[in-house]
């Protein structure tokens, strides 16, 4: 049988990059051939797919999504999409909402009108636990609805309403994902677990928000790309799956792991004035991938953080220039 081919976009960013890396790994289904279709912003690392570059079953292409004519070309030769790519940043959001809106909203829609044009099979998009908006108790079901509070979580919430329209309206093989707050490796030095992690280990603050009490789910991006994975292979059309990582815990809380991951003390938080809008808590009920697909997150949070807190202890050279550039860029927003 020959391979499925996949067009995955946003492959050069910190989860893309790492369910390319896994599926063409030697744990991977052996099956597939990967395309990776990346405008390769401030948040992409080409390094992140080095690992795969050598391979027969990879191709790379510097494109944007909103490139109509690319879009339609590439899409041609492809059976289904994992689609990734999106302006990802919420503080970016709410400076700078323009480009969200166009990647976000209108990228995806240039996505799926393409998938449909070619007949592609399935087209899987990858979203957010933050279009549900904030919950103070229990946590949102599949059936919850959309209530978005940040620009970012509205372009998100805006694409997964387009995406699920194309099931609706023409039977497309559309299937959402919503997640939890992903962790791991390779992650941008902007979101706050590497962003803590790089200040301690240069010996700096670490910026709190308010009183740190918003509390968020985390979830390793092994359990993420695993539960894509299910979606991919064995979610059905039109339905849309939450995928958690079953731990919460306060942003302060995650600051004392980290504290102590690092060993510093508490003097190295800078309590600094809060985000606008923010969210004060994010939880996803995740028995529906549970129940139908067998879905469990398998990483121990303390182990998890452990790698990762190692992980950029011993790569400093990945996050270095990384780090200058999203310093210079928030100078310039
Ligand atoms: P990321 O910012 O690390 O990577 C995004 C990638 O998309 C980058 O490589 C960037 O170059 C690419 N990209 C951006 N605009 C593009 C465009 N117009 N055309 C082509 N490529 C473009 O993001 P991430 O953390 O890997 O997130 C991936 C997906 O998962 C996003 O859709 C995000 O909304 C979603 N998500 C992330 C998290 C999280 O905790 N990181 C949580 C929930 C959902």
């Amino acid at each position: 049988m020959s391979p499925t081919r996949i067009l995955v976009t946003g492959g050069a960013g910190f989860i893309g990059s790492h369910y390319v890396r896994t599926l063409l790994g030697s744990l991977g289904p052996g099956d597939v051939h990967i395309t990776v279709l990346d405008s390769l912003t401030y948040a992409a690392s080409t390094a992140n797919l080095d690992e795969v570059r050598h391979l027969d079953s990879f191709r790379f292409f510097a494109g944007d999504i909103c490139d109509e004519p690319l879009v339609n070309d590439l899409m041609a030769t492809h059976d289904q999409v994992v689609h990734f790519a999106a302006e990802s940043h919420v503080d970016r959001s709410i400076l700078s909402p323009a480009e969200f809106v166009r990647t976000n909203v209108l990228g995806t829609q240039i996505l799926l009108d393409a998938a449909l044009r070619h007949e592609v099979r399935t087209f899987i998009h990858v979203s957010t636990d933050e279009v549900y908006g904030s919950i103070a108790t229990g946590s949102s079901a599949e059936t919850h609805p959309v209530s978005p509070n940040s620009p970012y979580a509205a372009s998100k919430a805006s694409s997964d309403l387009i995406a699920l329209s194309y099931h609706r309206t023409h039977g497309f093989d559309v299937r959402v994902t919503r997640c939890s707050n992903n962790y791991g490796h390779r992650q941008f030095p902007e979101k706050v677990i590497p962003l803590f992690v790089t200040n301690l280990l240069d010996g700096r603050q670490v910026p709190l928000y308010g009183d740190g009490l918003h509390v968020r789910d985390w979830l390793h991006i092994d359990d993420h790309v695993r539960g894509i994975e299910l979606v991919r292979t064995g979610g059905r059309p039109g339905e849309v799956y939450n995928i958690g990582g079953g731990t919460e815990l306060s942003n302060r809380d995650l600051t004392d792991l980290l504290l102590a991951s690092c060993g510093a003390s508490p003097e190295m938080i800078e309590y600094v004035v809060d985000r606008k809008g923010h969210d004060r808590r994010y939880s996803v009920d995740w028995s529906k991938i549970h129940n139908e697909l067998g879905y469990t997150p398998a990483k121990n949070f303390a182990d998890g953080l452990a790698e990762t807190v190692a992980w950029y202890r011993d790569n400093r050279d990945w996050w270095e220039p990384l780090k200058t550039r999203a310093e210079l860029l928030a100078k310039t927003c």
